[in-house]
């Protein structure tokens, strides 16, 4: 099948040429016949499927016939974060080039003006995120009523976020008659829901889950002890690596991303960051210079990196084992991309035995020990408490791990604080994110955002806790035991 085979216009497959891409991924075979006919597309594909340009390219095609009007968006594409929407414009501006459309950008962040300004000239596509959008709907800077095409994107990510009560809203304001194009990688009961409610018999496709392409990488794991050894190691495997070009570091809090990255530089490490507490230019900036290779290592929280196109990264270190395995597979996914080979390795203590072994599940195989595993472990030369600092109190007695990972003990919510803390705000290149900060105050507080409830948290907020909350001392776990009396009879 080639680009020509897909019914897409002059002006859009030249542009594809130019990309340089010969053929169309199985989504963007199968999708874009379909949406250029105007049906609804119901795709359940992942980043690094192509599924950007599966419904950018058809949209080009079909906004070539009429023109936007001052506050009436033609096209509408929700994403979960800033950074996928500030990928989709550039998506735009690729494969647009041929075009003259007006693409406006709504995100979080960035100034109100230069946002109402593009909207005022009219838009073709409008690219935003959903609370973003609403506020501007509220504050009547910007009319639904003129949506062709409503896309959105990544929609199991928007429902981790609680955006679901604001897509549903959405739905609800654009036109009924507007085609959608729905895409998630994952369909939990809530997203099918979803579908059922605002598709209009939707053509199904799914393609194969980046996961099962992962044989172009290495995966391993990394005995480590906790806190300040964890960042021990990961200087070791930085060092040890072969030919490493680049990497992403993720961590599964903000806060520890803001300690790994303060760490790595203090040790001459040439590392940037990118956490969901950083304003938006730094958070671009920060990519930035990690795309162009002025700095080699990148530390990352899950929200902060999910889905961004970032071509050829050579390694991943898993500071923190992810508590989702399938945050496991998006991660690793950063490497081995397009056939090329990748490199992650995940830094492992005695508490993470529960979501290994979820993880080994979800790819459906074990992942082999790099190295030693608990049970060989040498003591750590220095023993630290859990802030860090230098103990000299006994670590407590390891219990035996196989190889599989299997008798470690099971998982307690991880602290791993590490060096003294200081406000992320104060912390080299993050910034504070003031404006947003005032700007959600500002919102009033409707049903609809007291809903806005996430499915989980992300960064350091973690479950809520009840109780002893997930762990439990381990004085409770001893079997009890009562002293036989002999049962009289009255
Ligand atoms: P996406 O799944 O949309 O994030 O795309 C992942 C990557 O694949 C991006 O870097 C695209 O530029 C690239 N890509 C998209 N379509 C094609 C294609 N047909 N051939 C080669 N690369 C592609």
């Amino acid at each position: 099948m080639n680009f020509t085979d897909l019914g897409l216009s002059e002006k859009v497959l030249a542009a594809v040429q130019a990309s340089g891409y010969t053929t169309p991924t199985p989504i963007q075979t199968q999708a874009i016949p379909q949406a250029l006919q105007g049906k609804d597309i119901l795709g359940i594909a992942q980043t690094g499927t192509g599924k950007t340009a599966a419904f950018t390219l058809p949209m080009l095609s079909r906004l070539e016939l009429g023109r936007a009007r001052a506050r009436v968006p033609r096209t509408l594409i929700l994403e979960p974060t800033r950074e996928l929407a500030a990928q989709v414009e550039e998506s735009f501006a690729k494969y647009g080039v041929n075009h003259r459309l007006n693409v406006a950008l709504l995100i979080g962040g960035v100034s109100f003006g230069d946002q109402e300004a593009k909207i005022m000239r009219g838009a073709d596509v409008l690219i935003a995120t959903p609370g973003r959008l609403l506020d501007f709907f509220d504050r009547g800077k910007l009319l639904l009523t003129g949506i062709e095409i409503l896309v959105i994107d990544e929609a199991d990510r928007m429902l981790d976020m609680g955006f679901i009560p604001d897509i549903e809203r959405i739905c609800k304001l654009v036109p009924f008659t507007r085609q959608t194009l729905f895409f998630s990688a994952t369909m939990p009961p809530e997203i099918t829901r979803l579908t059922e409610a605002f598709l209009h018999n939707p053509v199904r496709i799914e393609v194969a889950r980046a996961s099962t392409a992962a044989s172009t990488i290495r995966q391993g794991l990394v005995a480590s002890h906790g806190a300040a050894d964890k960042r021990e190691t990961l200087r070791r495997l930085i060092r040890e690596a072969e030919n490493l070009k680049n990497a992403i570091i993720f961590c599964n809090r903000k806060r520890d991303v803001a300690i790994v990255h303060r760490s790595l530089q203090k040790h001459g490490f040439s590392a940037g960051a990118l956490h969901g507490d950083m304003d938006q230019l730094a958070r671009m900036a920060s990519l930035e210079t990690f795309k162009t290779g002025d700095v080699s290592l990148l530390v990352c929280s899950d929200v902060a990196a999910r889905g961004l196109d970032i071509p050829d990264v050579g390694h991943v270190f898993n500071f923190d084992v992810p508590t989702h395995s399938e945050d496991y597979v998006h991660r690793i996914g950063r490497t081995g991309r397009a056939g090329r080979s990748g490199v992650a390795l995940t830094i492992v203590t005695q508490d993470d035995g529960k979501y290994i072994d979820q993880i080994q599940s979800l790819i459906g195989g074990p992942i082999s020990w790099e190295g030693p595993s608990f049970a060989e472990l040498p003591e750590p030369a220095i023993r630290r408490d859990a802030h860090g600092s230098r103990s000299d109190r006994g670590i407590r007695p390891r219990e035996a791990g196989d190889r599989s990972g299997r008798r470690m003990r099971p998982s307690s919510r991880q602290e791993t604080p590490g060096e003294p803390e200081k406000p992320i705000t104060q912390m080299g290149a993050f910034s504070p994110k003031g404006y947003d900060r005032e700007f959600i105050r500002s919102r009033p507080v409707t049903d609809e955002r007291r809903q806005r409830i996430p499915r989980r948290h992300f960064e350091d907020d973690g479950p809520p806790v009840i109780g002893l909350g997930d762990h439990v001392p381990s004085f409770l776990l001893r079997p009890v035991t009562f002293k036989s009396e002999p049962v009289t009879e009255e």
